[in-house]
């Protein structure tokens, strides 16, 4: 497909904040859109297996349907979760969460709804320090995930959408401080493509962040600054999550350790997979994990994040960017899996369980030596009070992986009603790439707020 040369509506990225944004857009009567989507499309995106994670462009993180579509698909259905600020919607954008929801369960087949709880029974009366949330979640699994981003990009393109894939974003073009397109980039030097459009909307995502960033910086946006997250991904045998998995799926469960690091518990997969992700740009390898509706294994994980904020860090990105890339030095430049027993052997109580790790690109390495004290102290204080609970989990050879890293430091200054930028007209800034998000469904959410926004003001001044 030949690049165009004008749009009305031009989209970064094809995740759930793009595409519910086209969806939103063509639903407002907008027809003339274009996504550009540096990775591939769905069907040809695999991630190999093997030892190696060197892939040029992350099939995990890139491509059509956006990073989620390796996650766990598990859909947050609640207005407070997967936001890096309490209140971030509207009572009446909150609502608009119901046709995430819609959408989701039209694209996809064999979902699963929990509902929240009350109080989670497994953790007895021996949480102490530790704090259970609970909220309504809609459980797709990786190959409902999947399904769903290919169906709903196919439905898209055939209403009208033009999604130009492999094609990436290079440069923002901006006059008198208002948009006014942007190059893009098949790759090929020989190819740099000014796309010329009213009004552009940026969904790059996690790994978009750091062009998104230098790109703003260019144009003269200042950011603020946020927290950033560091984690441990921990996986043990199924039977030793399970009491509170059954419970509910994906359970939250918060904690402060004694120096007063926030922790939480994030992306439980019961009978799930750990798997590499490969932050190109930064040349970080990182750890996440997922689960299938229909390929279970016998373990199941759960990263612990640490939150970094600027009070502790003045820079929390970039002290989550180093630490990063030393626990990757530590093994050779892969991501780390360590055994209990040799990370905190004080903690490791319980007996060995015995089992194979799912992800054979992580080599060992002694993360304890690697992590400030501080953050050494923060995972025990955190895995000591879920081992009250769930004693087998202080097994010996419990493994901990590392670095799960998550970048929301830098905040993009937008109008909460609309998502455009504050400094730079008729551009938007949606989904995770603008440093409030952390879940497919608030991406969603933001996806669909600028694109009834933007559908305004295409109605307001007709160009
Ligand atoms: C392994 C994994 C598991 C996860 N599990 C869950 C889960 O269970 N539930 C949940 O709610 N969330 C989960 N998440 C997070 C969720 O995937 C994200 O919150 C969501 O995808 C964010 O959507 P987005 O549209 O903002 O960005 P993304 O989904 O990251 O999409 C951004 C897209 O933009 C493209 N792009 C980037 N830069 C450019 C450029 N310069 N030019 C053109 N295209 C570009 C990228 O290739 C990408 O396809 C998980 C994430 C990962 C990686």
């Amino acid at each position: 497909m030949n690049t165009p040369r004008h749009c009305d509506v031009l989209i970064l990225g094809s995740g759930p904040a793009g595409l519910f944004a086209a969806d939103h857009l063509l639903r407002a009567g907008v027809r003339d859109i274009v996504i550009v989507e540096q990775g591939r499309p769905m069907l040809r995106r695999v991630c190999p297996d093997g030892s190696g994670c060197d892939c040029r462009r992350c099939e995990v993180l890139d491509g059509e349907g956006g990073a989620g579509s390796f996650s766990d698909g598990k859909i947050t259905l609640s207005a407070t979760r997967g936001t890096h600020t309490e209140s971030l919607f509207t009572p009446e954008q909150a609502r608009l969460l119901g046709e995430v929801g819609t959408t989701l369960r039209r694209f996809t087949t064999g979902g699963v709804d929990h509902a929240p709880v009350d109080s989670y029974t497994a953790l007895g009366d021996r949480h102490e320090d530790l704090h259970a949330e609970s909220y309504p979640l809609l459980h797709v699994g990786s190959d409902g995930v999947r399904e769903f981003g290919h169906r709903f990009s196919a439905d898209l393109q055939r209403r009208g959408v033009r999604l130009l894939s492999g094609m990436r974003a290079t440069q923002l073009m901006a006059r008198d401080g208002r948009i006014t397109g942007v190059i893009v980039s098949d790759g090929r030097d020989s190819l740099h493509d000014p796309i010329g459009a009213d009004l552009v909307i940026a969904a790059v995502g996690m790994s978009g962040t750091p062009w998104l960033e230098e790109q703003l910086r260019e144009h003269g946006v200042t950011l603020d600054t946020g927290p950033a997250d560091l984690g441990i991904r921990v996986e043990t045998d199924a039977a030793v999550l399970a009491p509170l998995i059954d419970e509910f799926y994906d359970f939250k469960l918060t904690h402060t350790s004694p120096s007063g690091i926030r922790l939480r518990s994030f992306c439980v997969n019961g009978h799930g997979f750990l798997v590499n992700e490969y932050h190109q740009a930064l040349g970080i390898r990182a750890v996440n994990g997922h689960s299938y509706l229909a390929r279970r294994s016998g373990r199941s994980n759960l990263a612990i994040m640490a939150t970094i904020t600027p009070e502790r860090e003045p820079d929390p990105k970039a002290y989550v960017r180093t630490l990063a890339r030393k626990i990757n030095e530590a093994a050779g430049g892969h991501t780390v899996h360590q055994s209990l027993t040799s990370f905190a052997s004080w903690l490791a109580t319980g007996a060995p369980i015995g089992f194979a790790q799912t992800n054979p690109k992580t080599r060992p390495a002694r993360l304890d030596q690697v992590l400030p004290g501080v953050l050494v102290e923060a995972y025990t204080s955190f895995l000591a009070k879920l081992g009250a609970v769930l004693p087998p989990l202080l097994a010996p050879d419990t493994l901990l992986c590392a670095p799960e890293i998550k970048y929301f430091a830098y905040r993009v200054p937008v109008d909460p009603a609309t998502w455009e930028s504050t400094d730079l007209r008729g551009l938007f800034v949606v989904g995770n790439a603008a440093g409030y998000t952390a879940s497919l469904s608030a991406a969603a959410l933001t996806g669909i707020i600028a694109a009834q926004a933007a559908a305004s003001q295409l109605v307001a001044a007709p160009r």
